[in-house]
């Protein structure tokens, strides 16, 4: 109870778009190499996220559903080393409270698994199945027993808008996973895994802005930073295409931001935004990702010597470049 106190509380399952990001990290988690995503009116009417990661055994699919029974959190301190997305073991009860659910997953290769079907937060099937090794989980009528939440859903592009941009942030983080995303049948993203990042960018960003990218390489002892930056000289202006990867989570943090826009901005027009993806690794230690629910806001201990480290690094980066 004391370590749950410890932990930000706060709503798991705002929209469609909160749903599918809990279940691609739980696939992540499961070690998976494919992530297929199907929704239906903006996740309104149906999600679906299909893996091949490790599955569930049988006899813990059940226990899965109940709150913080599978949380990985021993200890207090653990709060500051989480390596895997999840750890607060809340998404699968609180998804399952507002919606209807199917889990099928196997963690073997004979061929068996478990199905299990709760509508509402009620069980209401639990029987063995035909299933290949990996997770199938369905989410359908999300909000159907809560209509004061649903009343707030936005359009369907909207909703829709939301859950792209967490295949987004998925995909750059997670280049070594091959991502499809289905919208009312149509392919909205692919990518190919196999940790090629610039792949993963011409999927989003198209292939003439993935042309258009340098890469980008430093280490200091405590950090060590990779990814891939626009051309200065073919640089379009768009605010929001700055993305950061911290430890293989996609993460947003201010000060971070105007490190890199600082460095852009000593070489480049002020009106002028870089299209870039960050990749930042360091001891886990010297990140807190426990500063929102969502875990998007982290804090960093050293915070003044990482954002000059990232932006001396791109300042001698584009240097290079411009001269
Ligand atoms: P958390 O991710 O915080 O542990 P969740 O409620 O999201 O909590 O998931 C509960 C547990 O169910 C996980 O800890 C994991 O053991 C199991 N699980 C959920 N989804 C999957 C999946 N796709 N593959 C394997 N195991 C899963
Ligand atoms: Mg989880």
């Amino acid at each position: 109870e004391h370590i749950a106190n410890q932990i930000a509380a706060g709503e798991v399952v705002e929209r469609p778009a909160s749903v599918v990001k809990e279940l691609i990290e739980n696939s992540v988690d499961a070690g998976s190499t494919r992530i297929d995503v199907y929704v239906e009116e903006g996740g309104l009417q149906l999600i679906r996220v299909v893996d091949n990661g490790l599955g569930i055994d049988p006899e813990d699919c059940e226990t899965a559903f109940y709150r913080h029974a599978t949380s990985k959190i021993a200890h207090g301190r653990d709060l500051f080393q989480i390596r895997s997305l999840g750890f607060r073991g809340e998404a699968l009860p609180s998804i399952a409270a507002v919606s209807k659910v199917q889990l099928i997953s196997s963690n073997n290769d004979d061929g068996m698994g478990r199905r299990i079907v709760i509508e509402g937060g009620t069980f209401k099937v639990n029987e063995d199945i035909a299933a290949p090794r990996g997770t199938d989980f369905t989410v359908q009528e999300l909000f159907y027993n809560t209509p004061a939440r649903l009343k707030y859903m936005k359009t369907v592009q909207t909703e829709l808008g939301h859950i792209s941009d967490v295949l987004y942030r998925m995909a750059l983080a997670h280049p070594e996973i091959a991502f499809t995303l289905r919208h009312n049948g149509n392919m909205l993203l692919q990518t190919v895994g196999g940790g090629d990042l610039l792949q993963v960018i011409a999927a989003i960003y198209g292939t003439s802005s993935a042309k258009a990218m340098l890469p980008i390489e430093g280490e200091s002892l405590d950090y060590k930073i990779s990814g891939y930056i626009s051309r200065p000289d073919l640089t379009r202006s768009n605010r929001n295409a700055m993305s950061t990867i911290i430890n293989g989570r996609y993460i947003r943090n201010h000060g971070l931001n105007q490190a890199i826009l600082r460095a852009f901005h000593t070489l480049l027009p002020i009106n002028r935004y870089p299209l870039i993806v960050l990749q930042l690794e360091m001891h886990p230690s010297l990140v807190d990702v426990n500063v929102h629910p969502a875990k998007l806001e982290v804090r960093f201990s050293k915070e003044s010597e990482l954002n000059e480290f990232v932006e001396n690094c791109i300042r001698s980066l584009l240097k290079q470049q411009v001269l």
